[in-house]
């Protein structure tokens, strides 16, 4: 079958949620039949988000493969529940990175190299790369970005160039945009749509669907009066209202017909009616919970949750595994001291403490995990949050007042955290980390065994620090075990403390991989650990 090529583009404002509308759109698609990813084009000139500030762009998505993405992947993946990969994340970074190598190695020689058709010609070929693996029938790309930005004219001018070499029916053209609502007059209005419409035919991209962000419903006259001035049938405007969770969002594109009018225009049937049963299975559980655990998240970039969204997401999906509402309270780590711990986390079910970069906030997360540590309360490291309870291990139980990571004391005398071998003469920053997969033994009389039920694992990595293994018998000597080990390199993946009620903490980062139909096995063992300590008060 021919690949069928979707594209989302987005008007009048950001954020209005193309990554959530694209997913939905895709697990409908999938719901009925067919093999579907999403692709994210970004119009940034970094290489990858992996250099930004979290304050930037939200967190940075990992995949399997290693690459650092636009945290839009992670929807597609727990949406889905189908690995994405490098491909899957384009940035203009990356395709001007391409572009100036190939005219380096002599590729143009001879030519002037241009936007048009060198960058574009670059961009289709990304584009395409997906469907040629022959593994989707449908690739659903994403453009970052709204339509009349800069940074955006190249991608749409590349789309328009495919949609020419494309048979209409192989691609299609899904326009987002907002309906304001006006309260003083009670109206909706249509202009701004209208507008951002027109400026896309300017660059010659005629949108064949209206997605309309709402606060109110659509009549069926101004659905008329969008589709006669948007120049599409009134059939493909499409109400998007604001609904009470992300996950309601493919139920109501369903109503909204969405998937039945994308299929139509891509002359593809509607194969089986959708199997949504186990999605809705998830929302009723999310939605009834039958208890209410607070959970602290421990971090220094607590005023902005996107920083953070793979965390959140992967509690809501554990959360209804165990019919769990989880009210995650966000604790800066900053402002964490000894005098208020108790007050900032005496009453939490179970702490969290983030993954992070650089000595911000650090000494209030090994606070934090002091008081969890003593006080029984249910505790979860990732990452940064792992090598910070072996610091406070090592300093408040081992007696080592000096430990630390390299990463903040390149002089401590106990570096119980240390830079990975091979990262020691890496000096560039972007992709350098250790990144995406890599195996990991898990021992039997573990809880992390408990959780997973097998021995061998893989998680997705992002860092540059690891456990010290030169320290490792003092640690297991006084109570650390470290029951997670990497079987090539023997780098220490997991840490515990046996005799507390749940004291886990993981160097990888389980929070990826969880997704609708895989809530993670950690997340929902440290949620159980928390309900029990919560119903025992
Ligand atoms: N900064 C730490 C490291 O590089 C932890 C990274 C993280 O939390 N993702 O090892």
């Amino acid at each position: 079958m021919q690949t069928k090529y979707i594209f989302v583009t987005g008007g009048v404002t950001s954020s209005l949620g193309k990554g959530i509308i694209a997913a939905s759109l895709a697990k409908l698609l999938q719901a009925r039949g067919y093999s579907v990813t999403i692709q994210k084009l970004d119009p940034y000139i970094n290489v990858d988000p992996g250099t930004l500030n979290p304050y930037e762009h939200g967190e940075c998505y990992v995949t399997e493969d290693g690459a650092e993405t636009d945290l839009d992947l992670g929807h597609y993946e727990r949406f889905l529940n189908v690995p994405t990969s490098q491909a899957n994340n384009v940035t203009t970074g990356k395709i001007y990175q391409h572009v100036i190598n190939q005219e380096r190695q002599g590729a143009y020689l001879g030519k002037t190299v241009q936007v048009v058709p060198h960058i574009t010609d670059e961009i289709k070929r990304r584009i395409k790369l997906l469907g040629e693996t022959g593994e989707y029938e449908i690739v659903i790309t994403e453009i970052g970005g709204t339509v009349g930005d800069i940074e955006s004219l190249p991608y749409i001018e590349a789309v328009r160039q495919l949609h020419w070499e494309l048979k209409d029916e192989d691609c299609l053209v899904i326009h987002l945009t907002l309906l304001p609502y006006l309260s003083s007059t009670k109206e909706l209005k249509t202009k701004p749509t209208q507008h951002s419409v027109k400026l896309l035919l300017e660059s010659g991209l005629q949108a064949d669907i209206l997605v309309c962000r709402t606060e109110h419903s659509i009549s069926k006259e101004q659905k008329r009066k969008l589709a006669l001035f948007c120049n599409v049938t009134p059939d493909a405007v499409i109400e998007a209202l604001d609904v009470p969770t992300i996950y309601d969002v493919p139920l109501m594109m369903l109503k909204e017909k969405l998937d039945k009018i994308t299929l139509s225009r891509l002359k593809l049937s509607a194969k089986t009616e959708p199997e949504l049963d186990s999605w809705k299975q998830f929302l009723t559980r999310h939605k009834n919970p039958k208890n209410e655990l607070q959970i602290g998240l421990v971090g220094k970039y607590v005023e902005l949750p996107d920083a953070y969204k793979s965390i959140i997401e992967a509690f809501i999906h554990a959360g209804a595994a165990i019919e769990c509402r989880v009210r995650v309270q966000y604790i800066h780590s900053e402002l964490i001291s000894e005098q208020n711990v108790a007050k900032k986390l005496g009453e939490l079910d179970g702490v969290l403490v983030a993954p992070g970069f650089g000595d911000r906030g650090i000494e209030g997360k090994i606070t934090a995990i002091k008081y969890v540590r003593e006080n029984n309360i249910p505790f979860f490291g990732i990452c940064l949050g792992m090598q910070m309870a072996v610091i406070e291990f090592a300093r408040n139980i081992l007696g080592w007042k000096d430990a630390h990571s390299t990463e903040m004391n390149p002089e401590t005398k106990h570096a119980v955290i240390d830079m990975m071998a091979d990262q020691k003469n890496i000096t560039a920053k972007g992709g350098t980390m250790r990144l995406g997969s890599y195996t990991c033994e898990v021992s039997k009389d573990s809880r992390a065994y408990k959780a997973y039920e097998k021995t061998k694992i893989t998680e997705r990595h992002r860092h540059r620090y690891e456990f010290n293994n030169k320290f490792q018998k003092d640690f297991e000597k006084n109570g650390l075990s470290i029951t997670g080990i990497n079987p090539e390199t023997k780098l220490a993946e997991i840490v515990e403390i046996k005799s507390h009620p749940y004291f886990v903490a993981v160097q990888f980062h389980p929070e990826y991989k969880s997704t609708v139909l895989n809530p993670h096995p950690l997340f929902v063992r440290f949620l159980k650990a928390a309900l029990t300590k919560s119903l025992g008060k």
